[in-house]
């Protein structure tokens, strides 16, 4: 059967999803406010997304009575995490249901050997690496690389999968410390500071980049993002042509998100990307006139994309289960949901965990600096 990519898909058509996390449950709402209904495939039966979904499938990701149903009742599928298997989505797709991102795409992210490679065939900047398959990748000049980050070429997430090397025998250990999976080992490079940019690019060629965030991490969890970030301006806006170069050299459908290490004279180097809209993202919920989950269900439905210019200065700050009682109470909401420029979003989900993503909040004010300030001390009223 062949795609009808063209043809926009209108509410109230159902739209299907891979993953029910808090991503699946962002674009559930978006989907759902904007007249389209929802089918979610999450094997959680209390997965985030499934509050708000019309149609709870709670099976395995490869579930063939699943996949076929997904087939045969949606419009058009997506998807919320970059480990879905990307025969399920090639699967799909084959049955003639438009699948944005392609399980081809899915591939690029979910491989970081495949993904830097194509980075730096597309003629863009990332960091000096090698692909380490076995021991002996390690045994030539490792001068490059070094000090360096071993880093599983697959399932690291949250700074999870990566170990800081300094010499080849370190390199070794951390290899066999991953039990000799296939890995990348990365120069470590001197950052100025993180900044990612969130594109969307439609079956048509439509194309849309939102505003640059600048991300702090802590313990290798994103933090904060701040927007605008505090870089050039030139810097932000090459972030953003890098980002959509990126985007329609892969033949991208659906929302990406493109992580770049800010390095000294005003060097922009890739870091990874994810196939999805981001963390980093989640400030356009308040502070542009369409957010990036809106902006998934356009880009799957064939939609133009939707005006991303920002509205105010943000900073979105992240919520983690740290912030729970030890019994599980709940923090101190009353502060933070009396403060009339800052605004709360919480995933439903059941069990606060250390470094769990439960939340986040926006908070707008007359410059990023200022929203920042604002979001650090309402953190320490909860
Ligand atoms: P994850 O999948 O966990 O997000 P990343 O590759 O983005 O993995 O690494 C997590 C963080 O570690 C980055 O945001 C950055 O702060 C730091 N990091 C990763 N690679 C490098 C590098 N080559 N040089 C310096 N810092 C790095
Ligand atoms: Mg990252």
């Amino acid at each position: 059967m062949t795609v009808k990519k063209s043809k926009p898909i209108l509410p109230p058509a159902m739209l299907g999803i891979l993953g029910g996390g808090q991503l699946g449950r962002m674009f559930t709402v978006a989907a759902k406010t904007m007249g389209y209904r929802v089918t979610v495939l999450d094997p959680d039966p209390h997965a985030p997304a499934a509050e708000f979904a019309d149609v709870h499938l709670c099976l395995p990701y490869t579930d063939p009575q699943a996949l076929q149903q997904l087939a045969q009742t949606c419009a058009a599928i997506t998807t919320e995490f970059e480990n879905v298997n990307a025969d399920s989505m090639r699967w799909l797709a084959k049955q003639g249901v438009p699948v944005c991102p392609s399980g081809d795409c899915v591939a690029v992210a979910q491989d970081r050997i495949v993904e830097k490679t194509f980075i730096r065939d597309a003629g863009l900047s990332v960091a000096p690496f090698i692909a380490v398959k076995t021991a002996a990748d390690l045994e030539g000049d490792l001068s490059p690389y070094l000090p360096g980050i071993l880093k599983t070429a697959r399932l690291g997430y949250d700074g999870k999968g990566q170990i800081r090397v300094k010499t080849a025998e370190e390199a070794h250990v951390a290899l066999s410390e991953f039990k000799h999976q296939p890995c990348v080992l990365e120069k470590m490079m001197p950052l100025v500071c993180e900044v990612s940019a969130i594109v969307a690019r439609t079956a048509s060629g439509g194309i849309a980049c939102f505003p640059v965030a600048e991300n702090e991490h802590a313990n290798g969890i994103l933090d904060v993002s701040i927007v605008p970030a505090r870089v050039k301006p030139e810097i932000a806006e090459r972030a953003q042509v890098m980002a959509q170069q990126l985007a329609a050299a892969l033949n991208y459908v659906g929302v990406m998100a493109v992580e770049f290490f800010v390095l000294e004279d005003d060097e922009l180097v890739i870091n990874e990307i994810a196939p999805r809209p981001h963390n980093s993202g989640h400030y356009t919920l308040d502070a542009t006139l369409t957010d990036q989950f809106e902006q998934q269900v356009r880009a799957m439905c064939n939609l133009a994309p939707g005006k991303t210019d920002l509205l105010s200065p943000v900073t979105m700050l992240n919520l983690l289960g740290d912030v729970w009682k030890q019994d599980g109470g709940e923090p101190n909401w009353g502060p933070l949901l009396n403060t009339p420029n800052a605004k709360l979003h919480l995933y439903g989900k059941k069990e606060a965990r250390p470094g769990r993503k439960m939340g986040h909040y926006n908070v707008l004010a007359t410059t990023a600096e200022l929203a920042l300030e604002q979001a650090r001390a309402l953190h320490k009223t909860l």
